[in-house]
C-alpha cells in the first residue's frame, strides 16, 4: 500500500500552494465579509486558477479538459478550501457540473457549452433540492414535460450554490411523479435561452459561495439539453452525489488543517503564566486532537477519491469520508477558536470563520445522518429508506 502522492501530484501541491498563499489568502476574508460574490469577480477568479488545472478538472482532454484524476482534484481542493472554502464552492461547483456535461451531455451540446466553462466565462451549477425535497431525492417534484422539442420546467429548487451567477443549471427534475424514482431526469438549463428566476439565500458560513432558489415557470428548454434520461438518471445522479461527497469531505479536510496551521501559529505566539500556551498540556491535548482527526478525515477522503479512480461506485467509501470528515472538521474549527480565547470569536483571526464555514458541510450531499443509513444499508444489505 502506498500513502505517497506522486512526484507530479507534489509539484502540483506546492505550486499551487504557493499561488495560493501568495496571491488568494490575503484575499480571503475581506471577501467573504462582503457576502455572496458576483459573477464578475467569480470569473476573475476562475481564470487565476485555470493554469493550476482547477476547471475540468476530470474531463477529457478530448473534451478539452484537464483529463487528471481524481486524487489531483483531491490534492487542488484540499490546498484551495483551506485557504478560501467559499471561492472552492464556486469553482468546485462549475468544475464538477462541466464533468457531469461531458460524460452525459450530446456533442453538440458539449461543444457549445463546456468551452465557456473551461476557460472561465462561464459558471454552472446542479439543482436537485426543492422547498420539500431535501433527503429525499426520489420525491422530486419539479416537473419536465415533453411538448415538441422542448421540455417545459415548472418548479422552484433552492439551496442551489452559484445559482444566481451560474450561466448553465444541470436541474433534476421528474417527468412523472408517479413514477418515482423511475421518472426522475436531468436536463441542461441554458439561462441566456431559457431564462429563470434567482433569489439569493444568506447562510452561516461559505458566504462568498452564492446559494439561491431558483424559479422554474413554463421554462422551455430544448429536449437536445437532456442529460440524464428517466430511469437512468436517478442512477446517474446518485453516482453523482458519492464523487459530491467526496468533495465534501475534501472541503473540510482543507478547512481542519487550516484550522491547525492558524492554532499552532497562535499557541506558540501567545504568551500566559510567563510562557507560551504551547507549553501547556490541555493545549496540547486540543491540537492532539485535532491533528488525529484531521489525519483519520484525510485518509478516508483520499482514500474515497481512490476508490473513484479505480471506476467504483464509491458509495460507502464516499459516506464514511463524508460523513466522518465533516464532522471532524466542526470539532476541530471549534477547538481551534478555543485555542485562541476570545479572539477566536473575533474577525482579527480566520478561525471564527473556519468555524462557520465547516459548519455547513455537514448538511449539503446529504446529511450526516443520511450518510450513516448508506453506510448501513451497504453494510447490513437492508435499507432504512424504505
Ligand atoms: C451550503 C449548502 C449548499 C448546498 N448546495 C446545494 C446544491 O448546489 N444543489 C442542491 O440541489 N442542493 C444543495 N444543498 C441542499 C442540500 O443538499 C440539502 O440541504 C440536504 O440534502 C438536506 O436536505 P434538507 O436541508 O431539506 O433537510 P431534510 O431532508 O429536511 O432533513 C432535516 C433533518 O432530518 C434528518 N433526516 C431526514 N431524513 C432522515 C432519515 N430518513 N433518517 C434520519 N434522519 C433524517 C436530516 O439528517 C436532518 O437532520 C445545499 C445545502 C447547503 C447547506
Amino acid at each position: 500500500m502506498d500513502f505517497d502522492l506522486t512526484d507530479e501530484q507534489r509539484m502540483l501541491q506546492e505550486t499551487v500552494r504557493r499561488f495560493l498563499r501568495d496571491k488568494i489568502a490575503p484575499l480571503a476574508d475581506a471577501f467573504d465579509r462582503k457576502g455572496p460574490m458576483t459573477k464578475q469577480e467569480a470569473h476573475g477568479f476562475l481564470k487565476d486558477l485555470k493554469p493550476f488545472g482547477y476547471l475540468g478538472t476530470l474531463v477529457s482532454e478530448e473534451h478539452g479538459g484537464c483529463g487528471l484524476s481524481h486524487i489531483d482534484w483531491a490534492v487542488l481542493h484540499e490546498e484551495l478550501r483551506g485557504v478560501y472554502a467559499g471561492l472552492g464552492g464556486v469553482v468546485g461547483i462549475t468544475s464538477s457540473t462541466s464533468h457531469g456535461i461531458s460524460g452525459s451531455g450530446n456533442e453538440a451540446l458539449i461543444g457549445r457549452v463546456l468551452p465557456g466553462l473551461l476557460s472561465g466565462e462561464k459558471i454552472a451549477c446542479t439543482a436537485i433540492t426543492e422547498p420539500n425535497v431535501g433527503s429525499d431525492v426520489s420525491a422530486i417534484q419539479t416537473r419536465a414535460v415533453l411538448d415538441g422539442d422542448h421540455y417545459v420546467l415548472n418548479g422552484t429548487k433552492t439551496w442551489i450554490s452559484n445559482g444566481t451567477i451560474a450561466d448553465y443549471v444541470a436541474v433534476v427534475a421528474t417527468s412523472d411523479p408517479s413514477k418515482g424514482a423511475a421518472g426522475i431526469l436531468q436536463l441542461l438549463v441554458e439561462r441566456d435561452v431559457s431564462p429563470f428566476e434567482a433569489r439569493e439565500i444568506k447562510k452561516l458560513g461559505v458566504r462568498s459561495f452564492p446559494t439561491a432558489e431558483l424559479v422554474f415557470e413554463d421554462c422551455r428548454v430544448p429536449k437536445e439539453n437532456l442529460l440524464l434520461t428517466p430511469g437512468k438518471g436517478f442512477k446517474k445522479a446518485l453516482r453523482g452525489l458519492a464523487f459530491a461527497r467526496c468533495n465534501a469531505a475534501i472541503a473540510s479536510v482543507g478547512i481542519a488543517q487550516a484550522a491547525i496551521d492558524a492554532s499552532v501559529r497562535y499557541a506558540r505566539e501567545r504568551t500566559q503564566f510567563g510562557r507560551p500556551i504551547a507549553g501547556f498540556q490541555l493545549v496540547q491535548e486540543m491540537i492532539a486532537d485535532m491533528v488525529a482527526e484531521t489525519e483519520a478525515a484525510r485518509l478516508l477522503t483520499y482514500r474515497a477519491f481512490f476508490v473513484l479512480d479505480k471506476g467504483g461506485a464509491g458509495r460507502k467509501e464516499g459516506s464514511i469520508a463524508k460523513a466522518y470528515a465533516t464532522e471532524a472538521a466542526v470539532r476541530v474549527a471549534s477547538k481551534a477558536v478555543q485555542i485562541h480565547g476570545a479572539y477566536g470569536l473575533s474577525e482579527e483571526y480566520p478561525v471564527e470563520r473556519y468555524f462557520r464555514d465547516a459548519r455547513c458541510y455537514t448538511i449539503p450531499d446529504g446529511t450526516t445522518e443520511i450518510q450513516k443509513l448508506i453506510i448501513g444499508r451497504e453494510v447490513l444489505g437492508s435499507s432504512a429508506f424504505v
